[in-house]
């Protein structure tokens, strides 16, 4: 089956970056979040990252203002729902995503295929609970979503071979690569980069580092474009938190203990960039560190 429309549930960072590049490969995409003053933030977040694209040459203004035209709001799941591919992208907690899953069943349409783009979650679980889990796969951008070129693909037991070649065929027409993973906890990316962070947060709590040594550590020693509690900051330390927890409850080795340090961020609401505070404090000119 051909995708031509997208639904996309939760218009946070990834929702919003998943409508941008949706919208500009010609989707009509239907952006879904709780609240309207989510949805005002998500269009304007994409408004202004287009804008950067038309001023970098990227782009043209027809281009930018043709895929804002496709782009609708809505707070109706129901509008979400008649899409031919759903990209469940609303906060990670399986909880919350299952009572997305299970609200969406009514009104979707036989051939609806439904994803989600969770960082950790395993997809059969969710799978499992809907009415059609041959037609249930993992979506998993990366974020900054307009910017990074990867897309895990990740099947879970039921995932038949329609479903993932209707999925590979959107990642291709968004002229990005898809690395197809297996449905284990946190899949390929999350498996490796979250046990570094972790580590990371852990050699800031034993003071072996500072924050300002560490992520310069890794980023002169190593090579990496960011430090790691730099990128920490980047994803949101709650999504850190519950993906080293995905980790360590379903594979059941203490190696992935999540550190306490960053569970006590999390508890003080410190979630990095997005609340303006986290390992490094934002609300100035240039980020300070918080220890
Ligand atoms: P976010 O906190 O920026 O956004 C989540 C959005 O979901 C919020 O706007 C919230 O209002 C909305 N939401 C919550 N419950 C909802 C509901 N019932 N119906 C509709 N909307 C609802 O989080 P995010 O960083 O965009 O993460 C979203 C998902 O993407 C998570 O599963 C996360 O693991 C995954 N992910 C995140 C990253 C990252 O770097 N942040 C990367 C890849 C994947």
């Amino acid at each position: 089956m051909a995708i031509k429309s997208i639904g996309i549930v939760g218009a946070g960072q990834m929702g919003n970056g998943i409508a941008h590049v949706l919208a500009l490969a010609k989707y009509d995409v239907v952006l879904n979040d709780l609240t309207q003053d989510s949805l005002d933030a998500a269009i304007a977040r994409i408004d202004k990252n287009m804008e950067r694209q038309v001023k970098g040459g990227k782009i043209s203004a027809a281009e930018k203002s043709d895929a804002l035209a496709r782009i609708t709001p809505s707070l109706a799941l129901r509008d979400v729902a008649q899409s031919d591919l759903v990209i469940e992208a609303a906060t990670e907690n399986e909880g919350i995503k299952q009572k997305i899953f299970d609200a969406l069943l009514p009104d979707l349409k036989p051939d609806t295929i439904l994803t989600s783009n969770t960082s950790s979650i395993s997809i059969t679980r969710l799978a499992s609970r809907t009415d059609r889990p041959e037609k249930f796969m993992g979506f998993h951008f990366m974020n900054p979503v307009p910017v990074m070129q990867l897309v895990e693909l990740i099947r879970g037991i039921a995932t038949d071979q329609d479903t993932y070649k209707a999925c590979l065929e959107v990642v291709e027409a968004l002229g990005k690569t898809a690395a197809s993973a297996e449905d284990f906890p946190a899949f390929i990316v999350n498996r490796i980069l979250m046990p570094m962070i972790n580590e990371a947060v852990y050699t800031l709590y034993e003071g072996v580092g500072s924050v300002q040594s560490i992520d310069s550590s890794m980023k002169l020693g190593a090579n990496h474009p960011m430090g790691p509690l730099e990128l920490a900051d980047f994803i949101g330390l709650d999504t850190c938190l519950a993906i080293m927890n995905v980790l360590h409850d379903g594979l059941a080795d203490t190696k992935y203990r999540p550190c306490p340090l960053l569970t006590k961020y999390v508890e003080a609401g410190w979630l990095g960039r997005k609340t303006q505070r986290g390992f490094y404090d934002y609300r100035g000119e240039t980020p300070v560190p918080t220890r």
